[in-house]
């Protein structure tokens, strides 16, 4: 051990979000030894860093739980705080907390061939390790702020969502939200709750599906089996629900005149139907984007609190927005949740001293990048929960892991090779973005992808030496 390295261990996980957590817990139930280093100063990530007002999943919590700890609480989506009490929690039981290095960024890692060993550098000294589990989530996670004409001499306040704490108020202003994405749909509700009037000011309409955030019989009997510790309770409420969200998917996606009909009759009872046809009928098919779940839209849509608008800004005047259609919004506040620039590396990686390129790098199940040695970059998926495909993932790690050690190999990888860029969900921030690496060996169901998709035993992409 050289004199700046901190500690030699079997793996290193980047990244104490969701997939790090998981991960972790994969890697201690295969008695793999892990160090997790964490750049923040708490755990939680995305749920540490997004204080929005209203901020929350949108998948079920028993479908973003983990599977090692399902919890059924007695609503359907967790907000940001319970989410962070939740994998505070989930440390401590399983006593992972005691591996996790926090306020230690990584800066950069590189891999030597001679020894099969990674060294991930820290303002702190070095780490050194077999492999290396990339856990950093949407890497820079920098917001995506449009500049628009006017803009500096506005004379009220722009903030971008990711700016925004859910403590701050804008009592007696007039707000104008600007996205229609999962962000502008989840915080509208609550932003309206703490302003004079809210407007969402979307380019084009999306899908929106809002829910009462309640349990339905099904899920209200398997939470109350749960609780009495029926074994397979938990699991069989998550696995239903997986499948009835693949089948409605599938359904929706051959046939949208039905898919497109079902959202009609959704927003019937707050919305006209010349109302519906302007502000909540996208130009696409259902299900071809990601589709945000609204919480209490439908009644301030009814009570006036809140109303869309659909235009393009074509520039800021004194304490207005003027669209290109000629319309002036007057505000004092103009939020933006436009999303933010995905970077899937927040560090840069080198293989023996050169860096590697990692630009449209192939992508194996959103897991191993062509040509890179012991290295596993997890992602979850956009349109189910993220928890459910890391954790497929995480076991996955574990098992090669696990196979490299018993076959006495020291390196594992997949070629590089050209794949073609071909998601199944095209959003704004995905397609803005070149040479992102390119997923590739899944099928994007979760049903098929946890049935097939993650087993060692039919992943022939797989080399070891
Ligand atoms: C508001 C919001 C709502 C969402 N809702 C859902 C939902 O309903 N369902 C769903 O499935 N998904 C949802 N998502 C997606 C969400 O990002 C994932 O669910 C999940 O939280 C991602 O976890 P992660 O651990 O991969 O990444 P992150 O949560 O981003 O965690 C990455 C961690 O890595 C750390 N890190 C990064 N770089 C370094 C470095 N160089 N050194 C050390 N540490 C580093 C970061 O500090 C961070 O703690 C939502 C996202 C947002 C923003």
């Amino acid at each position: 051990m050289s004199p700046a390295t901190l500690a030699t261990t079997d793996v290193i996980i980047v990244g104490a979000g969701v997939t790090g957590i998981a991960v972790a817990y994969h890697l201690q139930a295969r008695n793999i030894r892990f160090v997790i280093l964490e750049a923040d100063e708490d755990v939680g990530g995305t749920w540490l860093r997004n204080k929005w007002h209203g901020a929350r999943v949108d998948s079920e919590v028993v479908r973003y739980a983990f599977s090692f700890m399902l919890e059924i609480p007695c609503k359907e989506l967790w907000n940001r705080g319970e989410v962070l009490d939740y994998l505070k929690r989930t440390l401590l039981v399983t006593g992972i907390d005691r591996h996790l290095m926090l306020r230690t960024r990584v800066q950069r890692a590189t891999f030597a061939t001679d020894r099969n060993i990674w060294t991930v550098e820290t303002p702190l000294g070095s780490y050194e390790a077999g492999h290396l589990i990339n856990c950093n989530g949407f890497g820079a996670n920098v917001p995506n702020i449009p500049t628009f004409e006017g803009m500096e001499a506005f004379r009220g306040k722009v903030i971008h969502a990711c700016d925004l704490d859910e403590k701050t108020r804008f009592d007696g202003q007039n707000v104008v939200l600007v996205g229609s994405g999962a962000t502008a749909i989840s915080t509208a509700p609550a932003l309206s709750d703490v302003s004079k009037s809210l407007v969402i000011l979307q380019r084009s309409p999306s899908y929106i599906y809002e829910v009462d955030n309640r349990l339905g019989w099904f899920a209200r009997l398997c939470r109350t089996l749960h609780g009495a510790g029926v074994p397979f309770a938990g699991a069989t409420l998550r696995w239903k629900n997986t499948v009835e969200g693949d089948l409605y998917f599938l359904l929706i996606r051959c046939f949208p005149r039905l898919g497109r009909a079902f959202f009609r009759w959704h927003w019937r009872d707050a919305a006209t139907d010349a109302y519906h046809a302007e502000y909540l009928t996208p130009r696409y098919p259902p299900y071809t984007q990601r589709i945000p779940k609204a919480v209490g839209l439908k009644q301030r849509l009814l009570t006036g609190t809140i109303a869309f608008r659909n235009g393009s800004i074509k520039r800021f005047g004194d304490r207005s927005i003027v669209l290109a259609s000629g319309e002036e919004l007057p505000c004092e506040v103009c939020i933006l949740a436009t999303g933010f620039k995905l970077g899937v590396f927040s560090f840069p990686l080198s293989c023996d001293g050169l860096p590697i390129d990692v630009r449209s790098v192939n992508w194996y199940k959103t897991l191993m990048m062509g040509s890179v040695p012991n290295y596993f970059h997890p992602f979850g998926c956009f349109h189910c929960s993220w928890t459910q495909r890391v954790e497929q993932l995480a076991r996955l790690i574990a098992d090669v892991i696990v196979h490299v050690r018993t076959r006495r190999y020291s390196r594992v990888w997949v070629e590089r090779k050209a794949v073609p860029f071909d998601p199944v969900f095209r959003p704004n921030f995905l397609m803005r973005e070149e040479h992102l690496p390119r997923p590739y060996g899944l099928f994007e169901l979760p049903t098929l992808d946890q049935l097939v998709s993650f087993r060692l035993c039919t992943s022939h992409e797989l080399r070891f030496a």
